[in-house]
């Protein structure tokens, strides 16, 4: 067994832990493709200004938009975070890593939620990367700034990788984000040595193809799971919401990197979808994030599983 720091400072605090910490909430939604299992495990939730969502949108339409969905455009967003399992064989695969404790208040939960599932971070053998936003990445190292996920391979799209690791990104990514460089390249300064870089179409795991949406991010990619006749896609923020992006897909959202290239990829991922009745997996998606897409008179509409 690996032993870091964090291991063994856990060890040392558990019993006390297990009596003092009071439990924060999760969930855990499953899915079964075949021989895959998926499994979504909340990673908590953010707290976002709603106008960093539907600031650029227009807002005569969108307020009806936001009344159907009994959404308070002055009240503060609140997404929940999923964070995707998939196992098959000896495949332990994570999607994204979580906030961790350094980002937002109200995320970083996926500890305990691994704990309750009965899964030890030491076991999963490749972390995913959909891109390098805070609360995809930011959980991937330990208090210590130790890899969170010790034993496992890392990996992400390349040209997601090149844009974080670029020196220019801080510079040119615009002041609300500039943190975000900062913070996405210490990180995977650390992980670097190790990590595996892949492109569009590759297999990442055996039935497992990334595909690149790009938009949300220069590089973000989504993952294609396929078993026969059954395929689910891990969207990452390719589809970033269950209310706007759904029902006004072509509209242009303020959590996209760049927003015109996300639309027409949101567009495109849609008919997809939708064509092939692909089972979809979403971050920022409610009840769990798993379910269906339905063709609406104007838009789609998301149908959670549960
Ligand atoms: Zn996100």
């Amino acid at each position: 067994m690996l032993i870091t720091r964090r291991r063994l400072m856990a060890t040392a605090s558990a019993a006390l832990a297990a009596t003092s910490l009071p439990r924060r909430g999760w969930t855990q939604t499953t899915l079964t493709l075949g021989e895959t299992e998926i499994i979504t495990l909340s990673d908590g939730w953010l707290d976002l200004p709603a106008d960093m969502i539907f600031g650029p949108m227009p807002q005569d339409d969108l307020a009806p938009v936001l009344a159907q969905f009994g959404i308070d455009p002055t009240a503060p967003l609140t997404p929940p975070c999923n964070l995707t399992l998939l196992r098959r064989g000896d495949t332990l695969a994570l999607f994204d890593a979580g906030s961790g404790t350094q980002f937002s208040p109200n995320a970083g939960a996926l500890p305990e939620a691994l704990e309750a599932a009965g899964i030890d971070p030491f076991d999963i053998t490749h972390v995913i990367f959909t891109h390098g936003h805070p609360d995809h990445l930011w959980g991937v190292l330990d208090d210590f700034d130790e890899p969170y996920f010790a034993n496992a391979e890392h990996m992400m799209g390349g040209a997601e990788f090149d844009y974080w690791m670029d020196d220019a990104t801080v510079g040119n990514i615009g002041e609300a984000r500039a943190s975000f460089a900062v913070g996405a390249k210490r990180r995977l300064e650390v992980i670097e040595s190790g990590l595996t870089r892949f492109g569009d179409g590759d297999e990442v795991v055996p039935g497992v193809a990334a595909v690149l949406t790009a938009g949300h991010t220069p590089g973000h990619m989504a993952f294609l799971i396929g078993d026969g006749a059954d395929t689910a896609m891990v969207l990452g923020d390719a589809i970033g919401n269950d209310h706007v992006a759904f029902a006004r897909p072509a509209w242009l959202s303020g959590s996209d990197q760049d927003a015109g290239a996300a639309a027409a990829t949101r567009m495109a991922l849609f008919d997809r979808i939708t064509a092939d009745d692909v089972t979809i997996v979403g971050f920022h998606l409610g009840q769990g994030g798993i379910g269906k897409v339905e063709a609406r008179t104007e838009g789609y509409g998301f149908v959670p599983m549960t």
